[in-house]
């Protein structure tokens, strides 16, 4: 075992099945009078039922992908205007990144209820997008007070959004595991992770309304949460944020890659293509163990599906080859154009030449 640093975020965390009747306790904890709810224009059917026994000051319900700074803007004067002095979320990434914005500036604390896979109520990241370039930092202003994780709320997430978001968190769990500053202590996080959510996945694409399954997802995508909140990424991720700059999906962009990033990385980082092939159920290899389950869950498997235009490959592989970060393997111009031609075209991934 190596020398490491261990880093453990504050976090308090209320799991399991009705736990959302737990918001207005959690909210009285912390004190709060006077709360500002977020949410998209999608999820506020849901979020105004949940907060029928708050202390409401104001709602926030134009939450969109990316946050983009008009719109942040805007819910920061709200927040004001209302004089609110916590902001509950009741959503995915996206709304909980309009959370984090308003923490930002104002400090205002956060309960989290989240109700998809992306695990950033875990995180002590934000990013607010001005045209398309995305401003992002860490900062434990915006780590929620509080989160809540209720199943029953992602019963209604369509297959096709889990799955996509539950690749997300997989490759949170996944670069976890050869960060530079990884620990055991996470490892055993990110392997879990990748246990709960492979084996959840298929079920939930089977029958959305798998109570178990969805509560296993969740446990997961929490567990992956915590993986990327304390080390940091790496190749996958970079390349995700690259092709995000093409006006691609997240998610859908994170299952297609993770594959072809893992494989990239084979040669590099044996303990953790060990861990995930044993988190995946004892395949044979990391990559096409990956591969083989985005397409059990029917996601698009080619970057070409998703919108990427093939024109794009060189420029988008120069632009994650230039940045310099930590990855287990040198990350250089030629095998990264590869790793994104074979993404494009959707192959899976080839034999590693590395045998243990
Ligand atoms: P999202 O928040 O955009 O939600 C995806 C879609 O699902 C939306 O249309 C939403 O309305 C809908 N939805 C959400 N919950 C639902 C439910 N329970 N039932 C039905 N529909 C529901 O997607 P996401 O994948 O959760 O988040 C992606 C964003 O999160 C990206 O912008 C990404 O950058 C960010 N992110 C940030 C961090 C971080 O640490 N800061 C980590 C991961 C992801």
């Amino acid at each position: 075992m190596h020398n490491f640093t261990y880093i453990g975020l504050p976090m308090r965390v209320v799991f399991g099945a009705g736990s959302a009747g737990e918001l207005a306790a959690e909210v009285e904890r912390l004190g709060a009078k006077r709360v500002l709810l977020l949410c998209t224009p999608g999820r506020a059917g849901m979020a105004r039922s949940l907060a029928d026994r708050l202390p409401l000051a104001g709602v926030f319900d134009q939450a969109v992908m990316h946050t983009p700074l008009e719109l942040v803007e805007q819910a920061r004067r709200q927040a004001t205007a209302a004089k609110a002095d916590c902001c509950v979320v009741v959503g995915g990434g996206s709304t909980i990144g309009f959370a984090k914005a308003i923490a930002i500036t104002s400090g205002l604390p956060i309960v989290a209820v989240p109700t998809t896979y992306s695990g950033s109520e875990m995180t002590t990241i934000w990013g607010v997008s001005e045209g398309r370039a995305k401003k992002t930092g860490r900062d434990a202003k915006v780590l929620p007070k509080a989160v809540i994780y209720d199943p029953q709320l992602t019963l209604g997430l369509p297959p096709a959004v889990s799955a996509a978001s539950g690749m997300n968190a997989m490759a949170h769990c996944v670069e976890a595991l050869y960060a530079h500053d990884g620990n055991p202590i996470i490892s055993l996080m990110a392997e879990e992770g990748i246990h709960a959510l492979s084996a959840a996945l298929p079920k939930i694409n089977v029958n959305a309304e798998d109570l178990e399954a969805r509560t296993d997802a969740l446990y997961g995508a929490w567990l992956a949460g915590c993986t990327i909140g304390t080390t940091s990424v790496a190749l996958h991720h970079k390349l995700c944020h690259v092709l995000g700059g093409f006006g691609l999906p997240h998610a859908e962009t994170h299952a297609i890659v993770l594959p072809h990033a893992v494989r990239y990385n084979n040669d590099a980082a044996p303990e953790a293509m060990g861990r995930i092939r044993k988190a995946l159920g004892g395949v044979s290899e990391a990559s096409a163990g990956l591969y083989d389950l985005q397409k059990r869950l029917g996601l698009p498997l080619r970057l070409s599906d998703i919108g990427m235009q093939e024109a794009d490959l060189e420029r988008a592989a120069h632009m994650a080859a230039e940045a310099p970060y930590p990855n287990p393997r040198k990350v250089e111009y030629e095998p990264v154009l590869k790793l994104l031609r074979d993404a494009y075209e959707g192959r899976r991934p080839a034999r590693p030449i590395f045998v243990e």
